[in-house]
């Protein structure tokens, strides 16, 4: 079965076709960076890593691109609102280039804790002005874009099926007049908007403000992407990817301002992540009880068993965040690592690979890559883990290997699985377990299984044989 991906522009899945044979162009819109990035966020980024993962397991070469987004997205996405970054600013008593480097650097170490590869280019809004001024100027040159005394504006009644992604009537879109906010009245439509701000009226004291063939000012959210995706990946470029609260402002708006400068479409394939909720509520960088990947550290959590319990839902589904649901993820994210570290040590020195071996592993590899080929289905995906490590039909070599290899795409470490040695006492009684279960004494072995239980340690019995783990008593609730 080819690759198919959910497309959010045609509203249907897809047979993927790449624009150069094998090759991928992958533009993922990045953070604003004014504050951690939330577990919320990082969902976002995990699928997208996913995505990336999956298309380089079925042999593509992928340029992922990233914007990291330092200037000019303002605190409400309808151009009213003062600029994140300068807010960000004045709340730590820094300049906000320092605001822009520390959470640069912290979301790059959030990506390492979960194991997202770090895309091909990531590159800051404020070193491409110039290419967002070339665009802009183009847009104005074309008719599509006007200059008011406050700022440079598009205007979206003169771009052809400007709702096109959102598949909203155009009074139903975010974008512009938002009921009880202040729209600049020298706009022709309400939903017009801004492509670059000039320093004046609520932006005059604005810290980062550039030349510009209509005063100083700075670029609008939106122009970035447009002019980093064109100038790393050309137009159009194959995917397209954030969450899904980009469709009707963020991504609508980059697709008029790129197909009014070039007369061409921007991307081919949009994809769209579902929310991390929180009580019922979207998990939001303004919201107090925002969890942050440093949050999950400081209560005992593996930032990797949050990505195993990311897996567990299908990208296009909303994800209901919980610490139990965590807290049960990363027991049986802590039992795969023990399965395979333990599959890892029977593996060694044996030659077990028979045909018949290769055959069902090749078959299991097939339902493996059917289910990331049906729209990332990571879910289907991860239930195959567990059926190759509960197989009877197959070697622990082979299992290890299928492992190693699905772990290229799930991204979970699991080839640094390794099991704590268990003490002495813990593994005479697995001992005598195992001896009272050949003899189906189940009675004595369920005894034991509660006397190791009470020592911290958990026994997982598979075909393989038995499997200790040691239980965590410090998480937190
Ligand atoms: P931002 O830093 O606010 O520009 O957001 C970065 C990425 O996270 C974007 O792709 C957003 O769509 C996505 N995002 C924001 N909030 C959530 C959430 N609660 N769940 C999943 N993704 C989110
Ligand atoms: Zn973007």
């Amino acid at each position: 079965m080819p690759l198919q991906l959910y497309n959010t522009l045609t509203k249907k899945k897809e047979i993927f076709r790449s624009i150069k044979p094998r090759r991928v162009g992958l533009y993922t819109c990045g953070p604003t960076v004014y504050h951690y990035a939330h577990i919320g966020n990082m969902r976002t980024y995990i699928f997208e890593d996913i995505l990336r993962r999956t298309l380089e397991y079925l042999g593509y070469r992928v340029k992922q691109v990233m914007n990291i987004t330092d200037v000019g997205h303002l605190t409400d996405d309808n151009d009213s609102g003062e600029d994140k970054l300068e807010r960000g600013a004045r709340r730590e008593a820094k300049s906000v280039f320092s605001v822009a480097k520390f959470y640069t650097k912290a979301f790059v170490r959030d990506l390492e804790a979960l194991n997202i590869k770090k895309p091909s280019v990531l590159s800051p809004a404020t070193k491409h002005i110039k290419g967002q001024i070339k665009m802009i100027e183009r847009l104005v040159k074309k008719g599509y874009a006007y200059d008011t005394a406050g700022a440079v504006y598009f205007a979206v009644l003169k771009f052809k099926d400007y709702t096109k992604l959102s598949g909203k009537k155009l009074e139903d879109q975010q974008t512009g007049a938002r009921e009880g906010v202040a729209v600049d009245s020298s706009k022709r439509n309400p939903e017009d908007f801004a492509l670059w701000f000039k320093i004046v009226g609520r932006f005059k004291n604005h810290i980062l403000h550039w030349p510009s063939p209509w005063g100083d000012g700075f670029p609008g959210w939106h122009i970035e992407c447009s002019a980093i995706s064109t100038h790393y990946l050309g137009q159009p470029f194959d995917i397209h990817t954030g969450g899904v609260d980009h469709i009707g402002t963020h991504h609508t708006n980059e697709i008029a301002q790129s197909e009014a400068a070039f007369d061409r479409p921007l991307a081919r394939y949009w994809l769209h992540g579902e929310f991390l909720n929180l009580s019922n509520q979207k998990m939001a960088k303004s919201a107090g009880d925002m969890v942050t990947i440093e949050t999950l550290r400081n209560r005992g959590f593996d930032p990797l068993a949050y990505r195993y319990f990311v897996s567990l839902a299908h990208y296009r589904s909303i994800l209901d965040f919980s610490w139990e649901g965590l807290k049960s993820a990363q027991n049986a994210y802590r039992k795969l690592l023990s399965h395979t570290a333990r599959l890892k040590a029977q593996s060694k020195n044996k030659k077990l690979n028979t045909l018949r071996d290769a055959s069902i592993a090749r078959e299991l590899k097939n339902k493996f890559i059917a289910a990331l080929e049906n729209d990332l289905n990571t879910p289907i995906a991860i239930s195959i883990i567990w059926f190759v490590i509960s197989s009877q039909r197959l070697n622990p070599k082979s299992k290890y290997r299928l492992l190693i290899d699905f772990d290229r795409v799930l991204g979970l470490q699991l080839k640094s699985a390794k099991i704590p040695n268990p003490p002495h006492m813990v593994r005479l009684l697995s001992n005598k377990r195992e001896k009272a279960r050949q003899i189906k004494n189940w009675k004595q072995a369920d005894a034991l299984r509660r006397q190791m239980s009470g020592l911290n340690w958990e026994v997982d019995d598979t075909p393989d044989g038995p499997v200790l783990i040691p239980k965590r008593q410090e998480m937190s609730q």
